[in-house]
């Protein structure tokens, strides 16, 4: 089952447009010389720990100033952890488990973190699909899902922001979403004409996808379970892959931080309700992964600061 992206042809032909214009015209800006600074612009609450959490976590231990911005509040996930306990008045609110959660996950990573105030879209099933929940973050035109974080970007005014490449890195409506809002809030943020009232006018010197799920790192650890005969989790995941038309991944920027995986595994547990405590994420022996892998990885997309490829930081060519 595959689920369509909920906007496709011109829109993203307009910000791909938009982001070559800006690697032209960008490049030669005086660099922003106020302390370092990221945002992280994630899906639902959880997708920060498990999309470059161990880099956050290392650049927050350096004294970076990291902001996670988590679009929606995760309303329509259902429990997903089987050892998660069964308790009607917990559950009866779930958004403020969630919200208690995401506090103490960043608490662990060291980074501050801002709701953007959308609600959850859930996952989509069927054939054909249903439609979106009417008002659902994935449901929005990009324009109106960007304005929150339009007015994050001119207050926080961060170097470095990252986001999902074009399919979202996962087949859910609200990862495309969250690439398209963030794509979108980069550009009417720098913007003079839109919504002054929102702040000033901010240009981010760096755009970054998060490739958390390389192809690359998935096979390495992959193999290297396969050979120590350790039992991988992957299997079906490389299998399953193909049919799932992701966009080839190009990875530019590969962050060193196997010190900090426990740190990013402890956030995720912090997403109790969600994540379970032994499920696959889990399953690939650290000290394997920071032998075959002890790197995140992005790719760069836009600069306005001479880099050179491959790096191995996203504040590269701004300190
Ligand atoms: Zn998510």
């Amino acid at each position: 089952m595959g689920v369509k992206a909920p906007f496709s042809g011109l829109f993203g032909d307009h910000l791909a447009a938009w982001l070559d214009l800006r690697r032209e015209l960008g490049q030669g800006l005086p660099v922003n010389d106020s302390p370092l600074t990221m945002i992280a612009a994630h899906a639902h609450p959880d997708d920060e720990s498990s999309k470059g959490g161990a880099t956050m976590a290392k650049y927050a231990a350096e004294g970076i100033r990291v902001v996670v911005a988590t679009f929606t509040g995760g309303e329509r996930g259902d429990v997903l952890n089987p050892k998660f306990p069964d308790d009607r008045e917990l559950l009866a609110d779930l958004p403020a488990v969630r919200r208690r959660e995401m506090a103490q996950a960043a608490a662990i990573l060291g980074v501050e973190q801002r709701f953007l105030g959308f609600v959850d879209s859930g996952l989509p099933e069927g054939d054909p699909l249903p439609p979106l929940p009417e008002g659902s973050f994935a449901s929005l035109a990009p324009e109106v899902a960007a304005e929150p974080l339009v007015e994050l970007i001119r207050q926080v005014r961060p170097q470095v922001v990252t986001t999902y490449d074009p399919s979202g890195g996962y087949p859910h409506p609200d990862h495309v979403q969250t690439h398209r809002a963030t794509v979108r809030a980069l550009e009417l943020a720098a913007d003079p004409a839109f919504r002054p009232d929102l702040g000033e006018p901010f240009t981010v010197h760096k755009i970054y996808y998060d490739q958390a799920f390389s192809l690359d790192r998935i096979k390495a650890i992959h193999q290297a379970m396969t050979e120590r005969g350790i039992e991988s989790p992957y299997d079906e995941w490389l299998r399953e892959r193909p049919k799932r038309q992701l966009n080839k991944q190009r990875i530019t920027t590969q962050v060193r931080v196997p010190e900090f995986f426990s740190v990013r595994d402890a956030a995720l547990r912090a997403h109790a309700s969600q994540v379970d405590p032994d499920g696959w994420f889990f399953v690939a022996p650290r000290d394997i992964e920071a032998e075959v892998w002890p790197h995140e990885d992005f790719e760069l997309v836009s600069s306005t600061v001479p880099v050179t490829i491959p790096e191995d930081d996203l504040f590269a060519g701004l300190r």
